[in-house]
C-alpha cells in the first residue's frame, strides 16, 4: 500500500483532527502517502486532494499544519454535505476520483458511513469509516468522537448558568444539540445537575411536558426544598421550543413571586471547542486502526470503540474492533427508532432517574 485518501464528512465533531493527524503520522512512518480530500463528499467528486505527508531527503514526514491541528475543534480538511453523492452518477465520479490510491478513511456520522458503504459497494473502492458524531447515534461504537467534549462544554455552560440562577432563583432551560438523537441531554442531565431532562425520544406531547416542567419548578421554588434554582436540559428534537416552553411557564407560574424561567440555546457552541483528552485518545487510536485495516486488506468496515473482549473482529488494539458498514447502519437505525437493546436500556436508565433529578 502506497497511497491513501482520508476525508471528514457531515456535522464537524472536535477530535476529527486527532484522527487525521494519526492517519497522517502513522502513515509517513510506514511510508505511505496519505491524501487529505478537501471539503468532504464534495471535494472527493471534485477531486479535491492535498498531501498531507511530503518528502524530506529520503524520509516521508506528516505536513507539519497537520500535527498541530491536534488540538483544533473542527476539521482542518473542512466538511460538507453533498446532494451529488447521494446519486449514484456522484458515487462513480468519487470513485473514480481515488483510482491510483488503495483505499478511502471517510470520518464522519451516520450519514457518512452511509454514503462511505455506498461507495464500497458500487464502485469497488476500500473504505474504511471511523464514527465521528457528536450525537452519538452511530451504531455498533459505544463512542463516537466528538462526544466527551461536547458533555464537557455542556456541563461546564450548565455551571455557569446555574451561579447566575442562584443568585435569582431563576429555572433555566437550556437546550442542546440533537436533532433526532438525544444522547447529549440524556447523558448531561446527571452531570450537570438537571432538574429534568426532555428528548424527542420520550415522546411527549407540550402539554404534557409543560405540566411536568411546572410541576418540578413549583416543588423545588416553593416549599422546603431550599432550591435556589431549577435547570431543565433539553434535547434540541423536543418539537416544543425552548422558548415556547418558559413563555408557557412564566404564564402559569405568576403567582410564585420573584420566580422567573428563562431559556438558552447552546446550539453551535457544543460542536466546537479544543478537544478533550478523551476525544484527542479515540480518534487517534480510531483512525489508527482505520489505516491498518486498509493495510491489512479490509474495507467497507467501520472501526468502533467498544469494551475489550466484546464481538467484533480484533484489531491490535484491544478498544478497538472491526465492523461491517451494513451492519453498523441496521443498528445505527435501531438508535433511531428505538427498538435497539443499546436505546432500550438508555431509556430504562433514564425513567430511573428521571425520579430523583428534581429531589
Ligand atoms: P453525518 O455524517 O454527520 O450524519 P449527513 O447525514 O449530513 O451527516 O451525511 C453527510 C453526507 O453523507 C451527505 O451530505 C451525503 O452526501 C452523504 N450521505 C448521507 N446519507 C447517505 C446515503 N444513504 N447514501 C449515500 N450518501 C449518503
Amino acid at each position: 500500500m502506497t497511497r491513501v485518501a482520508v476525508l471528514t464528512s457531515g456535522g464537524d465533531a472536535p477530535g476529527m483532527n486527532a484522527a487525521i493527524r494519526a492517519i497522517a503520522k502513522v502513515g509517513a512512518g510506514r511510508g505511505i502517502e496519505v491524501l487529505g480530500v478537501e471539503g468532504g463528499y464534495t471535494g472527493l467528486i471534485g477531486g479535491r486532494f492535498r498531501s498531507l505527508t511530503r518528502m524530506a531527503g529520503e524520509r516521508l514526514l506528516p505536513e507539519r499544519a497537520v500535527d498541530l491541528a491536534l488540538g483544533e475543534g473542527g476539521t482542518i480538511l473542512g466538511s460538507s454535505r453533498s446532494d451529488a453523492f447521494l446519486t449514484e452518477e456522484g458515487r462513480a465520479a468519487a470513485g473514480a476520483a481515488l483510482e491510483g490510491t488503495a483505499g478511502l478513511v471517510v470520518i464522519g456520522g451516520d450519514g457518512s458511513l452511509r454514503g462511505a458503504h455506498a461507495l464500497a459497494t458500487e464502485t469497488g473502492v476500500r473504505v474504511v469509516g471511523v464514527p465521528a458524531s457528536i450525537d452519538n447515534d452511530v451504531g455498533c461504537t459505544s463512542l463516537a468522537i466528538g462526544v466527551d467534549t461536547a458533555l464537557n462544554t455542556i456541563v461546564e455552560a450548565c455551571s455557569k448558568i446555574s451561579d447566575t440562577a442562584r443568585a435569582h432563583r431563576r429555572a433555566f432551560v437550556v437546550e442542546v444539540m440533537g436533532r433526532q438523537s438525544g444522547y447529549l441531554a440524556m447523558a448531561s442531565a446527571v452531570t450537570a445537575g438537571a432538574d429534568a431532562v426532555l428528548f424527542r425520544e420520550q415522546g411527549r406531547v407540550a402539554t404534557v411536558i409543560v405540566d411536568s416542567v411546572e410541576q418540578v419548578i413549583r416543588q423545588s421554588f416553593d416549599g422546603d426544598s431550599g432550591k435556589r434554582r431549577v435547570l431543565i436540559i433539553k434535547a434540541e428534537g423536543v418539537e416544543l421550543a425552548a422558548t415556547d416552553l418558559v413563555d408557557s411557564l412564566n404564564e402559569r407560574l405568576r403567582d410564585l413571586d420573584g420566580v422567573e424561567a428563562r431559556a438558552i440555546v447552546l446550539g453551535h457552541l457544543v460542536r466546537g471547542g479544543s478537544p478533550s483528552y478523551l476525544d484527542r485518545m479515540i480518534g487517534g487510536r480510531l483512525g489508527l486502526m482505520a489505516l491498518y485495516t486498509l493495510a491489512e486488506g479490509g474495507g467497507d468496515e467501520m472501526v468502533a470503540w467498544r469494551s475489550p473482549l466484546e464481538g467484533g473482529v480484533a484489531t491490535l488494539d484491544s478498544r478497538v474492533q472491526r465492523f461491517p458498514l451494513e451492519r453498523v447502519a441496521a443498528e445505527s437505525e435501531a438508535l433511531l427508532d428505538g427498538s435497539s437493546p443499546v436505546m432500550q436500556r438508555r431509556m430504562q436508565m433514564m425513567e430511573t432517574v428521571e425520579g430523583v433529578l428534581a429531589l
